[in-house]
């Protein structure tokens, strides 16, 4: 399954690359499964267009850009196949690895991905925030967490099955392999540049992606807001009372503007902090009982086995 948008530069090359992949194992039948994600250039007509050459190509054409996510949703509804591997458009994850993912899939796993040894074409700020991202995600949710692995990987049936059952229409796909569980299994390999066309993510996409991972796996944040409420008013208590206590001892209580000041602004940031919060979550309720579909299609080919 390949989700595609606006990817008409690496379409060619990966073309034949898959057909190499099929031609060097007549062993397997290869549904090459295409979602378009609503491209803004031709990725659709260049993917009708091979479609036609080659009969191992299918096609969901999504009726706007739904975002990865959600294209790779369409992607296990679709699908034909007893296993299925998600793979970048942009041959980032080289397709020359599937035959080892299918040999692992035949001992028996579930779902064998494939772990980043290097992240070539990256900059250094995106890796170290991915870094620090994964660590507190890690900390705060009770979810293993994968490093460095991205959602280039073999699903078994029974695994696709069971991603089809989680609907939510926020979605963090990465938290949802661990999620469901299955047997899983590791290989490692040199992550490569993007052969052509540019990258879709920006700093906010990755920003917006990671509260998704954090609230949709965790309310581990709304615990930290009740912790700080609790710690805040404790030290709260302690100060007043000895703020009542002074002037007892005859200690002059001068103008107390600094302490004022600082006491209001810490504690409106705080509260703004935890009503933040709790917004996030709201809103997250508030989207997920309007209960839309996902994604929606405009056209689509299925795949026809030759058996
Ligand atoms: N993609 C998509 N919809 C989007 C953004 C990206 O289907 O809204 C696809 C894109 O075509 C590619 C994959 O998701 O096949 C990964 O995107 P990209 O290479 O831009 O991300 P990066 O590898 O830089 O994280
Ligand atoms: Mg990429």
């Amino acid at each position: 399954m390949v989700p595609a948008y606006n990817e008409s530069k690496v379409l060619p090359k990966l073309f034949k690359r898959l057909n190499t992949l099929s031609v060097n194992n007549p062993k397997y039948s290869f549904e090459f499964l295409f979602i378009n994600d609503g491209s803004k250039d031709n990725t659709m007509d260049l993917i009708v267009e091979e479609s036609k050459r080659n009969n191992q190509i299918s096609y969901v054409n999504l009726s706007r850009n739904f975002g990865k996510e959600n294209a790779m949703l369409a992607g296990f509804d679709y699908a034909a196949g007893d296993a299925l591997v998600i793979i970048d458009a942009d041959l980032q994850d080289p397709p020359e690895l599937i035959p080892q993912m299918i040999k692992y899939w035949e001992e028996g796993y579930d779902d064998v991905y494939a772990k980043r040894e290097s992240r070539d074409g990256e900059t250094w700020l995106k890796k170290s925030t991915s870094h620090w991202f994964y660590s507190i995600l890690d900390k705060i949710s009770n979810i293993e967490i994968q490093r460095d692995t991205g959602d280039f990987r073999l699903l078994d049936r029974k695994a696709i099955e069971a991603l089809k059952e989680l609907r939510e229409s926020n979605r963090y796909t990465k938290g949802m392999f661990s999620w469901v569980g299955f047997n899983k299994k590791e290989i490692t390999y040199k992550r490569d540049p993007r052969a052509a066309g540019e990258t879709k993510w920006n700093y906010r996409k990755l920003f917006n992606l990671a509260i998704e991972g954090i609230t949709s796996f965790t309310t581990a944040p709304l615990r930290i807001s009740t912790y700080l409420g609790f710690i805040i008013s404790t030290a709260s208590f302690v100060w007043i009372s000895y703020l009542l206590i002074r002037p007892l001892f005859g200690v002059p209580t001068g103008d107390g503007y600094t302490s004022i000041m600082a006491t209001i602004l810490f504690l409106g940031g705080v509260q703004l902090l935890s009503i933040g919060i709790i917004g996030e979550y709201i809103g997250r309720i508030f989207i997920e009982t309007k209960n839309r579909p996902t994604y929606l299609i405009q056209d689509y080919k299925k795949y026809k086995s030759k058996k």
